[in-house]
């Protein structure tokens, strides 16, 4: 399970640093590398950028998970390089983006756009999983997320609108629904259909959210 993210159009990332002469770039060893974003090769081709574009790198560093505590010692190691520089560009998630700027006084900039949480398909493409609801239904749903897999999230059944066990919204994919019933079906758990209807408790899903359990 990986948190998804694409790369930032080049010329993006040059507006963000503007006023900036000298940036320190992080990388991602754990989803950004597995995305090819943010790993190695990609904070390298970034970094010959920046420098084609007339700025100057006095570092890099990749930390192994940029999310984790791991960030704030990595940071500390790279405390002369990271001096130098104006600003540190993160080729990260939000997360890692956001762990990096708790540990950091530098200005913080984000290389990457975070995407979704999700995992390779059998056709090695990444694909969304778990919204992170706060009301997990698979229970109900024969372990296919109906948030997830339903272009319009439906949580009460199908929407009426699929043609050939296809989604009318993606007609190159199967109704979620569809595939919902059919699993029920082959382990005779059809009826349990008409008990999955759910209303969405939107104060599980207000942000910022937070756990009733302090974190140690
Ligand atoms: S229902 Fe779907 S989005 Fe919600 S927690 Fe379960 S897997 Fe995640
Ligand atoms: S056709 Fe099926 S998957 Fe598509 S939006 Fe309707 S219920 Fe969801």
């Amino acid at each position: 399970m990986y948190m998804i993210t694409e790369q930032k159009p080049f010329e993006e990332i040059l507006q963000s640093l503007q006023g900036a002469t000298s940036v320190y770039l992080v990388g991602c060893g754990t989803c950004p590398a597995a995305c090819r974003t943010g790993g190695k090769p990609e904070v390298l081709a970034i970094k010959e950028a920046l420098l084609g574009a007339g700025l100057t790198v006095p570092g890099w560093m990749i930390i192994p998970t940029a999310c984790d505590e791991l960030a704030e010692q990595a940071i500390v190691a790279q405390g002369e390089p990271i001096a130098e520089a104006d600003c540190l560009l993160v080729l990260a998630c939000g997360l890692g983006v956001q762990n990096v700027a708790r540990y950091s006084d530098k200005q913080v900039r984000p290389g990457l756009n975070t995407l979704f949480f999700g995992q390779r398909d059998e056709d090695g493409r990444f694909v969304e999983l778990c919204l992170q609801c706060g009301e997990c239904v698979l229970g109900r749903t024969a372990g296919i997320c109906p948030r997830t897999a339903c272009a319009k999230e439906l949580v009460n059944g199908p929407c009426g609108g699929y043609h050939n066990g296809k989604c009318e919204v993606d007609p190159e994919r199967p109704c979620a629904w569809m595939r919902i019933y059919d699993r029920l079906a082959a382990h005779g758990q059809a009826d349990q259909l008409v008990t999955t209807l759910t209303i969405k408790d939107y104060r599980k899903a207000s942000h910022p959210r937070r756990t009733v359990v302090v974190a140690q």
